[in-house]
Protein backbone atom coordinates (compact mmCIF):
# COMPACT_ATOMS: atom_id res chain seq x y z
CA UNK A 1 0.00 0.00 0.00
CA UNK A 2 2.93 2.52 0.76
CA UNK A 3 5.43 3.42 -1.58
CA UNK A 4 8.87 1.88 -0.93
CA UNK A 5 10.23 5.67 0.23
CA UNK A 6 6.86 6.38 2.39
CA UNK A 7 8.33 3.00 4.20
CA UNK A 8 11.69 3.90 4.64
CA UNK A 9 10.65 7.38 5.94
CA UNK A 10 7.98 5.26 8.29
CA UNK A 11 11.10 3.34 9.52
CA UNK A 12 13.45 6.46 9.95
CA UNK A 13 11.04 8.45 11.89
CA UNK A 14 10.08 5.78 14.65
CA UNK A 15 13.96 5.42 15.17
CA UNK A 16 15.14 7.70 18.16
CA UNK A 17 18.36 9.07 18.93
CA UNK A 18 20.52 8.18 22.24
CA UNK A 19 23.56 8.50 23.77
CA UNK A 20 22.39 6.77 26.75
CA UNK A 21 22.75 2.66 27.32
CA UNK A 22 18.91 2.05 27.46
CA UNK A 23 18.08 -1.20 29.03
CA UNK A 24 15.20 -3.27 27.34
CA UNK A 25 13.78 -3.86 31.12
CA UNK A 26 12.73 -1.73 33.93
CA UNK A 27 11.25 -2.18 37.15
CA UNK A 28 7.81 -0.22 37.73
CA UNK A 29 4.52 -0.39 39.72
CA UNK A 30 1.89 -1.75 37.18
CA UNK A 31 -1.72 -3.06 37.36
CA UNK A 32 -4.02 -4.79 35.70
CA UNK A 33 -7.55 -4.26 36.94
CA UNK A 34 -8.78 -1.54 39.56
CA UNK A 35 -8.34 -1.92 43.14
CA UNK A 36 -6.62 -5.18 42.20
CA UNK A 37 -2.82 -5.99 43.06
CA UNK A 38 -0.33 -3.58 42.47
CA UNK A 39 2.74 -5.63 41.21
CA UNK A 40 6.37 -4.09 41.86
CA UNK A 41 8.26 -6.06 39.03
CA UNK A 42 10.22 -5.97 35.93
CA UNK A 43 8.26 -4.66 32.63
CA UNK A 44 9.34 -3.29 29.13
CA UNK A 45 11.40 -0.15 28.76
CA UNK A 46 8.44 1.74 26.34
CA UNK A 47 10.32 3.10 22.75
CA UNK A 48 9.55 6.78 22.01
CA UNK A 49 7.53 7.73 19.24
CA UNK A 50 8.81 10.39 16.65
CA UNK A 51 7.22 13.24 18.36
CA UNK A 52 8.23 11.87 22.44
CA UNK A 53 11.35 11.64 24.57
CA UNK A 54 12.19 8.99 27.27
CA UNK A 55 12.48 9.85 30.13
CA UNK A 56 14.49 8.22 33.00
CA UNK A 57 12.63 9.32 35.78
CA UNK A 58 14.31 9.35 38.84
CA UNK A 59 11.64 10.38 41.55
CA UNK A 60 7.67 10.61 41.13
CA UNK A 61 5.17 12.54 43.24
CA UNK A 62 1.95 10.38 44.31
CA UNK A 63 -0.73 12.38 44.00
CA UNK A 64 -4.21 11.54 45.34
CA UNK A 65 -5.14 11.47 41.22
CA UNK A 66 -2.84 7.86 41.12
CA UNK A 67 -5.38 6.46 44.09
CA UNK A 68 -8.60 7.44 42.11
CA UNK A 69 -6.77 5.64 38.63
CA UNK A 70 -5.91 2.34 40.46
CA UNK A 71 -9.25 2.47 42.41
CA UNK A 72 -11.37 3.37 38.70
CA UNK A 73 -13.99 6.01 41.06
CA UNK A 74 -14.00 8.33 38.23
CA UNK A 75 -16.13 8.61 35.24
CA UNK A 76 -13.12 8.42 32.82
CA UNK A 77 -12.21 5.05 31.43
CA UNK A 78 -8.12 4.25 31.96
CA UNK A 79 -6.06 1.65 30.13
CA UNK A 80 -5.59 -1.17 31.85
CA UNK A 81 -3.27 -2.71 32.64
CA UNK A 82 -1.52 0.29 33.50
CA UNK A 83 1.34 2.09 35.10
CA UNK A 84 0.06 4.92 37.42
CA UNK A 85 2.19 8.37 38.55
CA UNK A 86 2.17 12.11 36.69
CA UNK A 87 4.84 13.77 38.62
CA UNK A 88 8.06 12.67 37.49
CA UNK A 89 10.98 14.53 37.00
CA UNK A 90 14.02 12.56 35.12
CA UNK A 91 16.81 12.91 32.40
CA UNK A 92 15.90 12.86 28.95
CA UNK A 93 17.73 9.78 27.64
CA UNK A 94 16.65 9.28 24.02
CA UNK A 95 14.17 11.21 21.89
CA UNK A 96 12.14 10.80 18.43
CA UNK A 97 13.43 12.04 15.38
CA UNK A 98 10.54 15.31 14.93
CA UNK A 99 11.72 16.62 18.98
CA UNK A 100 13.18 20.01 18.23
CA UNK A 101 12.58 20.88 21.97
CA UNK A 102 14.86 18.87 24.28
CA UNK A 103 18.20 17.40 23.93
CA UNK A 104 19.78 14.42 25.37
CA UNK A 105 20.45 15.16 28.94
CA UNK A 106 18.06 17.56 29.57
CA UNK A 107 15.81 17.13 32.99
CA UNK A 108 12.60 16.77 32.03
CA UNK A 109 8.86 16.73 33.87
CA UNK A 110 6.21 14.62 33.03
CA UNK A 111 2.63 15.97 33.94
CA UNK A 112 -0.74 14.55 34.46
CA UNK A 113 -1.40 16.43 30.09
CA UNK A 114 0.81 14.32 28.79
CA UNK A 115 -0.26 15.37 25.54
CA UNK A 116 -3.14 16.97 23.27
CA UNK A 117 -4.08 17.25 19.87
CA UNK A 118 -2.81 21.06 19.21
CA UNK A 119 -5.25 21.55 17.01
CA UNK A 120 -8.89 22.02 18.18
CA UNK A 121 -10.76 25.18 19.93
CA UNK A 122 -9.06 24.29 23.19
CA UNK A 123 -5.74 23.80 22.43
CA UNK A 124 -5.98 26.47 19.69
CA UNK A 125 -6.35 28.85 22.90
CA UNK A 126 -3.95 27.27 25.69
CA UNK A 127 -6.98 25.29 27.43
CA UNK A 128 -4.96 22.11 26.08
CA UNK A 129 -6.31 20.00 29.49
CA UNK A 130 -9.79 20.35 28.04
CA UNK A 131 -8.79 18.99 24.80
CA UNK A 132 -11.11 16.27 23.98
CA UNK A 133 -7.95 14.28 23.17
CA UNK A 134 -6.09 14.49 25.72
CA UNK A 135 -3.81 11.84 26.82
CA UNK A 136 -3.27 11.31 30.27
CA UNK A 137 0.19 9.77 32.47
CA UNK A 138 -0.61 6.98 34.82
CA UNK A 139 -3.82 7.22 33.39
CA UNK A 140 -4.28 6.44 29.32
CA UNK A 141 -0.92 6.52 29.06
CA UNK A 142 1.72 4.50 31.40
CA UNK A 143 3.29 6.85 34.05
CA UNK A 144 5.72 7.65 36.19
CA UNK A 145 6.04 4.75 38.54
CA UNK A 146 8.42 2.95 36.40
CA UNK A 147 11.84 4.14 35.46
CA UNK A 148 11.71 5.06 32.19
CA UNK A 149 8.66 6.56 30.75
CA UNK A 150 7.47 8.31 27.54
CA UNK A 151 6.51 11.44 27.48
CA UNK A 152 5.09 13.97 23.92
CA UNK A 153 7.91 16.76 23.88
CA UNK A 154 5.59 19.63 23.11
CA UNK A 155 4.02 19.15 26.81
CA UNK A 156 7.03 18.17 28.81
CA UNK A 157 8.20 19.96 31.60
CA UNK A 158 11.62 21.77 31.14
CA UNK A 159 13.61 21.43 34.34
CA UNK A 160 16.76 23.74 34.56
CA UNK A 161 19.96 21.96 34.51
CA UNK A 162 20.74 21.36 38.44
CA UNK A 163 17.31 21.24 39.75
CA UNK A 164 16.24 18.90 42.83
CA UNK A 165 14.60 16.31 41.33
CA UNK A 166 12.79 15.25 44.23
CA UNK A 167 12.12 18.29 45.12
CA UNK A 168 10.36 19.90 41.60
CA UNK A 169 8.20 16.08 41.26
CA UNK A 170 5.51 17.66 43.44
CA UNK A 171 5.45 20.66 41.29
CA UNK A 172 4.12 19.07 38.14
CA UNK A 173 0.94 18.33 39.29
CA UNK A 174 0.55 19.62 42.48
CA UNK A 175 1.91 22.69 41.75
CA UNK A 176 1.01 23.92 38.68
CA UNK A 177 -2.67 22.75 39.41
CA UNK A 178 -2.89 24.92 42.65
CA UNK A 179 -1.00 27.73 41.00
CA UNK A 180 -3.39 27.42 38.12
CA UNK A 181 -6.90 27.50 40.74
CA UNK A 182 -5.07 30.65 42.52
CA UNK A 183 -5.21 32.28 39.35
CA UNK A 184 -8.51 31.27 38.37
CA UNK A 185 -9.95 32.80 41.92
CA UNK A 186 -8.49 35.85 40.92
CA UNK A 187 -7.56 37.40 43.86
CA UNK A 188 -5.62 40.28 44.93
CA UNK A 189 -2.60 40.91 47.50
CA UNK A 190 -4.02 41.10 50.85
CA UNK A 191 -7.20 39.53 50.09
CA UNK A 192 -8.20 36.34 52.19
CA UNK A 193 -8.24 32.86 50.52
CA UNK A 194 -9.44 29.85 52.14
CA UNK A 195 -7.61 26.08 51.50
CA UNK A 196 -9.65 23.43 52.19
CA UNK A 197 -7.32 20.31 52.69
CA UNK A 198 -4.62 22.38 53.13
CA UNK A 199 -1.65 20.00 54.45
CA UNK A 200 -2.41 17.82 51.64
CA UNK A 201 -0.19 17.16 49.24
CA UNK A 202 -2.03 20.18 46.76
CA UNK A 203 -2.78 22.29 49.81
CA UNK A 204 0.52 22.47 51.61
CA UNK A 205 1.71 23.69 48.11
CA UNK A 206 -1.74 25.69 47.69
CA UNK A 207 -0.63 27.59 51.11
CA UNK A 208 2.81 28.46 49.77
CA UNK A 209 1.91 29.70 46.16
CA UNK A 210 -1.18 31.76 48.32
CA UNK A 211 1.56 33.56 50.45
CA UNK A 212 4.14 34.39 47.42
CA UNK A 213 0.91 35.96 45.59
CA UNK A 214 0.43 38.06 48.37
CA UNK A 215 -2.73 36.67 50.11
CA UNK A 216 -3.82 36.10 53.45
CA UNK A 217 -4.13 32.20 53.66
CA UNK A 218 -6.75 30.03 56.07
CA UNK A 219 -6.46 26.46 56.00
CA UNK A 220 -9.00 23.90 56.92
CA UNK A 221 -7.67 19.84 57.17
CA UNK A 222 -7.71 17.82 60.61
CA UNK A 223 -5.54 16.72 63.12
CA UNK A 224 -2.08 18.59 64.91
CA UNK A 225 0.03 17.31 62.66
CA UNK A 226 -1.39 19.10 59.64
CA UNK A 227 -1.67 22.24 61.61
CA UNK A 228 2.20 22.32 62.62
CA UNK A 229 2.71 21.82 58.28
CA UNK A 230 -0.18 24.16 57.94
CA UNK A 231 2.34 27.05 59.65
CA UNK A 232 5.48 25.50 58.46
CA UNK A 233 3.88 26.71 55.15
CA UNK A 234 3.66 30.17 55.96
CA UNK A 235 -0.49 30.02 56.99
CA UNK A 236 -2.12 32.53 58.96
CA UNK A 237 -5.02 31.27 60.46
CA UNK A 238 -5.81 27.08 60.82
CA UNK A 239 -9.50 25.57 61.04
CA UNK A 240 -9.50 21.85 62.33
CA UNK A 241 -12.50 20.52 60.86
CA UNK A 242 -12.27 17.44 63.21
CA UNK A 243 -12.86 19.93 66.25
CA UNK A 244 -16.17 20.43 65.26
CA UNK A 245 -19.58 17.79 65.31
CA UNK A 246 -20.67 16.44 62.31
CA UNK A 247 -24.24 17.43 62.71
CA UNK A 248 -25.70 21.16 61.17
CA UNK A 249 -25.04 22.86 64.79
CA UNK A 250 -21.32 21.93 64.43
CA UNK A 251 -21.02 22.93 60.67
CA UNK A 252 -22.56 25.91 61.30
CA UNK A 253 -20.21 26.96 63.99
CA UNK A 254 -17.09 25.81 61.83
CA UNK A 255 -18.69 28.48 59.56
CA UNK A 256 -19.14 31.22 61.80
CA UNK A 257 -15.67 30.42 63.07
CA UNK A 258 -13.71 30.87 59.39
CA UNK A 259 -15.48 34.15 59.19
CA UNK A 260 -14.98 35.62 62.51
CA UNK A 261 -11.35 34.71 61.20
CA UNK A 262 -11.62 36.93 58.27
CA UNK A 263 -12.93 40.17 59.06
CA UNK A 264 -16.76 38.97 59.98
CA UNK A 265 -17.15 38.10 56.03
CA UNK A 266 -15.35 34.91 55.34
CA UNK A 267 -12.62 34.99 52.43
CA UNK A 268 -12.68 36.14 49.49
CA UNK A 269 -11.97 33.22 47.58
CA UNK A 270 -11.78 29.01 48.51
CA UNK A 271 -9.56 26.62 46.84
CA UNK A 272 -11.08 23.28 47.51
CA UNK A 273 -8.44 20.35 47.62
CA UNK A 274 -10.18 18.27 50.05
CA UNK A 275 -11.76 14.93 48.73
CA UNK A 276 -14.65 15.81 50.86
CA UNK A 277 -17.96 16.56 49.22
CA UNK A 278 -19.45 17.92 52.43
CA UNK A 279 -16.23 20.31 52.62
CA UNK A 280 -16.55 21.62 48.71
CA UNK A 281 -20.28 22.53 50.18
CA UNK A 282 -19.34 24.02 53.23
CA UNK A 283 -16.88 26.18 51.17
CA UNK A 284 -20.27 27.79 49.33
CA UNK A 285 -21.78 28.83 52.68
CA UNK A 286 -18.86 30.67 54.23
CA UNK A 287 -17.21 32.35 50.81
CA UNK A 288 -17.50 36.11 50.96
CA UNK A 289 -19.80 38.19 48.87
CA UNK A 290 -19.02 38.30 45.64
CA UNK A 291 -16.44 35.41 46.61
CA UNK A 292 -15.59 32.51 44.33
CA UNK A 293 -15.59 29.16 45.03
CA UNK A 294 -12.76 27.39 43.09
CA UNK A 295 -13.38 23.21 42.95
CA UNK A 296 -9.99 21.27 42.25
CA UNK A 297 -10.14 17.74 44.39
CA UNK A 298 -12.45 15.02 43.07
CA UNK A 299 -14.27 12.71 45.60
CA UNK A 300 -15.79 10.18 43.42
CA UNK A 301 -19.17 11.09 42.74
CA UNK A 302 -19.51 14.14 44.68
CA UNK A 303 -22.09 16.99 43.70
CA UNK A 304 -21.12 20.63 44.74
CA UNK A 305 -24.58 22.05 46.86
CA UNK A 306 -25.25 25.53 47.03
CA UNK A 307 -28.25 27.11 48.67
CA UNK A 308 -29.59 29.37 45.28
CA UNK A 309 -31.26 31.76 47.23
CA UNK A 310 -27.79 32.92 49.13
CA UNK A 311 -25.82 32.15 45.18
CA UNK A 312 -28.17 34.99 43.95
CA UNK A 313 -27.62 37.52 46.77
CA UNK A 314 -24.10 36.78 48.27
CA UNK A 315 -23.09 37.10 43.80
CA UNK A 316 -20.87 34.25 43.86
CA UNK A 317 -18.78 32.32 41.25
CA UNK A 318 -18.34 28.62 41.60
CA UNK A 319 -15.59 28.04 38.69
CA UNK A 320 -13.87 24.39 37.99
CA UNK A 321 -9.87 24.43 37.70
CA UNK A 322 -7.82 21.59 36.26
CA UNK A 323 -4.24 20.93 36.00
CA UNK A 324 -2.51 24.21 34.06
CA UNK A 325 -1.44 24.82 30.34
CA UNK A 326 2.37 25.02 29.50
CA UNK A 327 2.46 28.78 30.44
CA UNK A 328 1.25 27.73 33.96
CA UNK A 329 3.52 25.05 34.51
CA UNK A 330 6.74 27.44 33.48
CA UNK A 331 5.14 29.65 35.86
CA UNK A 332 4.60 27.65 38.64
CA UNK A 333 8.42 26.51 38.04
CA UNK A 334 9.55 30.01 38.14
CA UNK A 335 8.06 29.97 41.85
CA UNK A 336 9.83 26.85 42.81
CA UNK A 337 13.11 27.69 41.21
CA UNK A 338 12.69 31.44 43.21
CA UNK A 339 12.76 29.45 46.24
CA UNK A 340 9.26 31.10 46.77
CA UNK A 341 7.72 27.75 47.20
CA UNK A 342 9.20 24.37 48.57
CA UNK A 343 7.82 20.59 48.42
CA UNK A 344 7.25 19.35 51.79
CA UNK A 345 8.27 15.80 51.01
CA UNK A 346 8.98 12.64 52.51
CA UNK A 347 11.10 10.28 49.95
CA UNK A 348 10.67 6.48 49.98
CA UNK A 349 11.13 3.51 47.20
CA UNK A 350 9.01 3.15 44.49
CA UNK A 351 8.59 -0.21 45.73
CA UNK A 352 5.95 1.55 48.76
CA UNK A 353 3.25 2.36 46.86
CA UNK A 354 1.17 0.13 48.11
CA UNK A 355 1.42 1.70 51.69
CA UNK A 356 1.21 5.36 50.55
CA UNK A 357 -2.04 4.66 48.63
CA UNK A 358 -3.39 3.30 52.57
CA UNK A 359 -2.12 6.13 54.04
CA UNK A 360 -3.71 8.54 51.72
CA UNK A 361 -6.80 6.82 51.63
CA UNK A 362 -6.79 7.30 55.39
CA UNK A 363 -5.78 10.84 55.07
CA UNK A 364 -2.39 10.55 57.05
CA UNK A 365 -0.42 12.00 54.87
CA UNK A 366 1.42 15.15 55.45
CA UNK A 367 2.03 16.73 52.26
CA UNK A 368 3.60 14.94 49.72
CA UNK A 369 5.48 11.24 49.32
CA UNK A 370 7.94 11.13 46.66
CA UNK A 371 9.30 7.77 45.26
CA UNK A 372 12.36 7.12 44.19
CA UNK A 373 12.47 4.97 41.13
CA UNK A 374 15.81 3.17 42.29
CA UNK A 375 14.17 0.93 45.37
P1 LIG B 1 -4.19 14.51 49.65
O1 LIG B 1 -4.81 13.24 50.09
O2 LIG B 1 -2.71 14.68 49.73
O3 LIG B 1 -4.84 15.76 50.43
C1 LIG B 1 -6.19 15.88 50.77
C2 LIG B 1 -6.27 16.63 52.12
O4 LIG B 1 -7.65 16.91 52.41
C3 LIG B 1 -5.71 15.81 53.28
O5 LIG B 1 -4.72 16.54 53.99
C4 LIG B 1 -6.94 15.55 54.15
O6 LIG B 1 -6.65 15.49 55.53
C5 LIG B 1 -7.80 16.76 53.82
N1 LIG B 1 -9.22 16.62 54.16
C6 LIG B 1 -9.97 15.49 54.20
N2 LIG B 1 -11.24 15.80 54.58
C7 LIG B 1 -11.29 17.13 54.75
C8 LIG B 1 -12.31 18.04 55.14
N3 LIG B 1 -13.55 17.62 55.43
N4 LIG B 1 -12.01 19.36 55.21
C9 LIG B 1 -10.76 19.80 54.92
N5 LIG B 1 -9.74 18.98 54.56
C10 LIG B 1 -10.01 17.67 54.47
O7 LIG B 1 -4.68 14.71 48.13
P2 LIG B 1 -4.04 15.61 46.95
O8 LIG B 1 -3.00 14.83 46.24
O9 LIG B 1 -3.72 16.94 47.49
O10 LIG B 1 -5.29 15.69 45.94
C11 LIG B 1 -6.53 16.26 46.35
C12 LIG B 1 -7.60 16.12 45.30
O11 LIG B 1 -7.28 16.94 44.17
C13 LIG B 1 -7.82 14.70 44.72
O12 LIG B 1 -9.21 14.48 44.50
C14 LIG B 1 -7.11 14.77 43.39
O13 LIG B 1 -7.58 13.83 42.45
C15 LIG B 1 -7.44 16.19 42.98
N6 LIG B 1 -6.59 16.77 41.95
C16 LIG B 1 -7.20 17.59 41.05
C17 LIG B 1 -6.46 18.20 40.08
C18 LIG B 1 -7.13 19.13 39.11
O14 LIG B 1 -6.54 19.42 38.08
N7 LIG B 1 -8.32 19.63 39.39
C19 LIG B 1 -5.08 17.97 40.00
C20 LIG B 1 -4.48 17.15 40.94
C21 LIG B 1 -5.23 16.56 41.92
ZN1 LIG C 1 -1.96 14.94 40.26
Amino acid sequence: MFSSTFKRQLTKSIRFQSTFTIPKTQMGVIFETHGGPLHYKEIPVPIPKSTEILINVKYSGVCHTDLHAWKGDWPLPAKLPLVGGHEGAGIVVAKGSAVKNFEIGDLAGIKWLNGSCMSCEFCEQGDESNCEHADLSGYTHDGSFQQYATADAIQAAKIPNGTDLAQVAPILCAGVTVYKALKTADLRAGQWVAISGAAGGLGSLAVQYAKAMGLRVLGIDGGEGKKELFTKCGGDVFIDFTKYSRDENGNDKMINDIKIATNGLGPHGVINVSVSESAISQSCSYVRSTGKVVLVGMPSGAICKSDVFQHVVKSLQIKGSYVGNRADTREALEFFNDGKVKSPIKVVGLSKLPEIYELMEQGKILGRYVVDTAY
